[in-house]
């Protein structure tokens, strides 16, 4: 390793550079040599892992005092002392470089990051099915999640106890690649996780026998979801930290349980609003009088205005569903009462109605001719 050169040479930085010169000189080389931007190029690449290697020292307080101290011989026999490249550093700690490098550059810049940094788990989604009355009310379910967690054997690494996962060469641990290809738009170039370590950036030699490398155990829990009251048809309950681990130390993601409704054959939801029709009598709709009508409290009294028209739409203020936020918070019920027209009627209720209108014309036109009731 005599010819390795040193690292505030390889940075163009002085000995004293503080950690902003140092991050801002790496940026730019590995902006430079970047392996991505430059494919196929033996030389860039060489160069962009000595950059790395150099700033992953350089860029870390302890490391840094030991190299001050005692040069390369302060790193010679460990992990990956194996000449230039084999380095062992950990990328994880240049996510946010590398997030800030090529966020701008790719497309899918965030993407390169996150497979580096401390990652989020991703969020789970189920569903679940209640009634309407229980969306009224609120409710209680039990769900049968199947929920992953580290593997307590390898924590997580996917590594067989006593090894340990290893930067991808393929893709310098990146966990993308990108590809070059001739298309009739001239030469396009796009960015694939990394076939050799599928995007994760590590290779694992010997897998953990107990996660057969996967890093994690999944494990079936019932979870109970408190459903609120007032939840709309595929309104989502969150419960946090119940998704898929994050890595590299990122917070677990949530379980998005997503609320189903079945339909009611009684009413109809918009927003916080109730909607139902109510079938009145002719002689109530003339009249007027009290009528049982359902509502999601259950059936109330309500009086009918004599001259009631078909049709017409009449509130029933504060009936409606219950808001999410605030269950004393309510929308309204609006029922449209539908005026019922008899198709079979007794003679006697025949009679009743020719009498009536009787009284209206004067004559008793319909008793002579073949009226409606043909007689
Ligand atoms: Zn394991
Ligand atoms: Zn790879």
């Amino acid at each position: 390793m005599a010819d390795k050169r040193d690292y505030y040479e390889v940075l163009g930085v002085p000995k004293d550079a503080d950690d902003a010169a140092i991050k801002k000189a790496y940026r730019q080389l590995a902006k430079k040599y970047h392996p991505d931007m430059n494919p196929g190029d033996k030389e860039a690449e060489v160069k962009f892992k000595e950059a790395s290697e150099a700033y992953a020292v350089l860029s870390d307080a302890e490391k840094r005092r030991q190299y001050d101290q005692f040069g390369h011989a302060a790193f010679e026999g460990g992990a990956g002392g194996a000449g230039a490249g084999g380095f062992d550093f950990d990328f994880g700690d240049m996510g946010d470089i590398f997030g800030d490098l090529f966020g701008g550059m790719f497309g899918g810049g965030g993407s390169r990051r996150s497979s580096n940094g401390p990652r989020r788990g991703a969020d789970v989604r189920v569903n679940v099915r209640i009634t309407f009355d229980e969306s009224v009310r609120g409710t209680k379910k039990q769900i049968d999640v199947t929920l992953k967690n580290e593997c307590g054997k390898c924590h997580g690494t996917g590594a067989k106890a006593g090894t340990s996962p290893e930067t991808c060469s393929k893709c310098h641990g990146t966990g993308q690649v990108t590809f070059t290809q001739q298309s009739f738009l001239g030469m396009v170039r796009s960015q694939q996780p990394c076939p050799d370590c599928h995007g994760t950036g590590k290779i694992i030699k010997e897998k953990c026998p107990d996660c057969y490398g996967t890093g994690y155990i999944s494990s079936k829990k019932t979870i109970e979801v408190n459903i609120p009251a007032g939840i709309d048809n595929g309104q989502c309950v969150r419960i946090q930290g119940k998704g898929e681990p994050g890595t590299n130390g990122g917070p677990r993601g949530d379980l998005l349980v997503a609320v189903i409704i079945s339909q009611s054959t009684e009413f109809e939801r918009d927003g916080y609003n109730i909607f139902s029709n109510v079938v009145i009598s002719y002689p109530t709709a003339v009249l007027g009088g009290e009528i049982k009508v359902k509502t999601v409290d259950g059936e109330v009294l309500y009086e009918v205005k004599p001259g009631t028209a078909s049709g017409t739409r009449v509130r029933l203020k504060g009936k409606g569903m219950p808001t999410v936020r605030n269950p004393q918070m309510r929308g309204d019920h609006y029922m449209t009462l539908v005026v019922d027209i008899p198709t079979k009627l007794n003679q006697e209720q025949k009679d009743a109605l020719l009498a009536y209108d009787k009284t209206l014309t004067g004559a008793e036109r319909h008793s002579k001719k073949k009226g409606l009731f043909g007689k």
